[in-house]
């Protein structure tokens, strides 16, 4: 059969390819550290999945409205007002398959051929496919760990071309942890604001933030830069929901206008009865939330401190999110070959940072239990020594 250019041009995900071999060692038998992942390991909280269970039991089965229920839109829109300062009409949030089909949807409905989209590397990996997917075309802005992973104004400025369309802010970052600071954001808008490029904010990790980071939503800075954004978040994240497949946008009404009239011809509604926990999710305690974000803290904490003692690796100990990307430039090989090789001599699975744009980075997830991950960083430290 004839493959579309658009389709073959794709590089297949390699977070999920790192993942499918060291599940694949562990169905074996071999006793794998896995730093691979990008979920909770936590399981959804209960009244979540009670929720879902009782609309299942209620027959609530049915289609819904393509862009989602209307009391979730609504609960959303009170979300963005109570969390981030946001006013969003319920006709202006759509609720998808994850934040990821939000992110889909949002650049389809924006992007077109011509187009240039401003991504700061190192990236999430499916940002630079979904834009060649709309056929427009990714522009890499390469940030430093000594600038903390972060895209400056000026970087920004030289980057844009009069065919820049849109900017990619993802805060708290995946890979690298960045949480952007209000005035980081209040620079980069005003930039933004200069040629009026459209602003994608991914903010699915929103709930995990540490220390005195603050998540700042940059849609909440003005009117203006309200009007050029387009917002993004989730569940998978923050209720530990990933197989659940439930995320939202919001923006102008005509961007959520357009997202909607594009899902209701690709997917229609995200599934009913996940819907409903979601419901439950943003109506119902917060404190599961924030149990796992201590949790999660303390495995950062954990980390950081036996990275720092590894020689050869430099690292910033991330904000946000749950990874740490390490620089292992200095142990001389390739993130590719460091990953194959940590794989297959010491069972330690962690993602090759050239999937994220940057050959000099490995990124480790500490959504995973701190047992492995004190198994595994003793591993790591050892296979850095025998380098
Ligand atoms: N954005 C970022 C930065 C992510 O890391 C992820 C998940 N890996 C997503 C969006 C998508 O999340 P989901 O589709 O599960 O809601």
């Amino acid at each position: 059969m004839l493959i579309t250019s658009r389709a073959s041009s794709l590089t297949p995900s390699l977070t999920l390819s790192v993942d499918s071999k060291a599940k694949a060692m562990k169905a074996e038998g071999i006793d794998i550290c896995g730093f691979g992942t990008g979920e909770p390991d936590f399981d959804t909280p209960e009244h979540i999945k009670a929720a879902a269970m009782a609309a299942l039991d209620a027959g609530f089965t049915k289609y819904t409205p393509s862009s989602g229920l209307p009391e979730l839109r609504e609960a959303i829109s009170a979300k963005f007002a109570a969390d981030n300062g946001l006013t969003y009409a319920a006709s202006q949030v759509i609720v998808s398959n994850g934040a990821k089909h939000s992110c889909y949807n949002a650049i389809m409905a924006t992007c077109e051929p011509g187009d240039e989209v401003i991504i700061p590397a190192p990236y999430w990996l499916s940002y630079p496919e979904m834009v060649r997917l709309a056929g427009a075309e990714p522009v890499f802005v390469e940030t430093t760990l000594e600038s903390g992973w972060k895209m400056t104004p000026e970087q920004f400025e030289n980057a844009m071309t009069p065919r820049t369309k849109m900017v990619i802010i993802n805060t708290p970052g995946n890979p690298t942890g960045a949480v952007y600071t209000r005035a980081e954001l209040e620079a980069l808008a005003e930039v933004a604001l200069q040629e009026d490029i459209t602003i994608l904010s991914d903010e699915i990790y929103e709930k995990l933030v540490y220390d005195d980071a603050e998540h700042v939503s940059i849609a909440s800075l003005s009117k203006e830069i309200y009007d050029l954004t387009i917002t993004i978040n989730g569940f998978s994240k923050a209720y530990a929901m990933t197989g659940w497949r439930l995320g939202y946008l919001a923006g102008p009404p005509e961007l959520a206008k357009a997202v909607d009239s594009i899902q209701s011809h690709s997917t229609s509604n995200p599934c009913s009865f996940a819907q409903k926990g979601g419901l439950a999710a943003l109506k119902g305690d917060q404190q599961p939330v924030i149990d796992m974000r201590e949790e999660f803290n303390l495995r950062r904490e954990y980390l950081c401190e036996r990275l720092t003692k590894i020689s050869g690796i430099s690292f910033m100990k991330p904000q946000g999110a749950f990874y740490v990307l390490a620089n292992i430039a200095e142990l001389g090989l390739t993130s590719q070959n460091f990953s194959d090789r940590l794989l297959s001599k010491a069972n330690v699975a962690v993602v090759p940072g050239v999937a994220f744009g940057d050959d000099r980075t490995v990124r480790l997830s500490y959504a995973t239990s701190i047992d492995i991950i004190k198994k595994g960083i003793d591993r790591l430290e050892e296979f850095c020594r025998s380098l």
